[in-house]
């Protein structure tokens, strides 16, 4: 399930292209940092290292394991990559031109589910001014079981009964 994406100036690469230029010294993309930018952002969806390094081998792209991992540190200091802590594993998603969400993450499918609340963020700004704390930003990430596996589990223990 995928928010409506929020419209953006630059492509994913150009900005891409931009962060590393204004950096001091500046580097530049190189081929292998264009193709893996174009390839994550092809599609919305959440993943680690380890399915970003499954998926580009499938698409034929040959990037080592030590490019991919710096370059997702970049993307992500770049804004745009959204790194999130899901226990031990890290998972990236889109940033850049994606609207800020919250997730429900499935312990028993793996499956994320993103939401918007207004009344959460408004919630969290209170609390920010009540303490005249200046956020930078902030992680919010619900663990659980997902309708599906719910449902999956009772109709089997029915089944059990049978
Ligand atoms: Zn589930
Ligand atoms: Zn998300």
């Amino acid at each position: 399930m995928s928010l409506p994406a929020v419209p953006v100036s630059q492509s994913p690469e150009d900005k891409f292209r931009e962060f590393l230029t204004s950096r001091s010294p500046a580097q530049r993309l190189t081929e292998q940092q264009r193709e893996m930018v174009r390839f994550i952002f092809a599609q919305h969806h959440h993943f680690d290292a380890d399915q970003l390094m499954e998926g580009l081998k499938q698409a034929g792209l040959v990037i080592s394991r030590a490019t991919v991992y710096r370059t997702l540190t970049k993307l992500v200091e770049a804004g745009l990559l959204r790194k999130i802590e899901l226990g031990p594993r890290m998972c990236y998603e889109h940033d850049y031109g994606y609207p800020h969400h919250e997730h429900l993450h499935c312990a028993r499918c793996n499956k994320m589910i993103e939401f918007q609340s207004p009344k959460i963020e408004e919630a969290l700004r209170d609390i920010c001014a009540q303490q005249a704390f200046k956020a930078s930003g902030y992680t919010l990430l619900i663990r659980g079981i997902c309708a599906e596996c719910t449902k999956a589990k009772v109709s089997r223990r029915l089944l059990d009964l049978v």
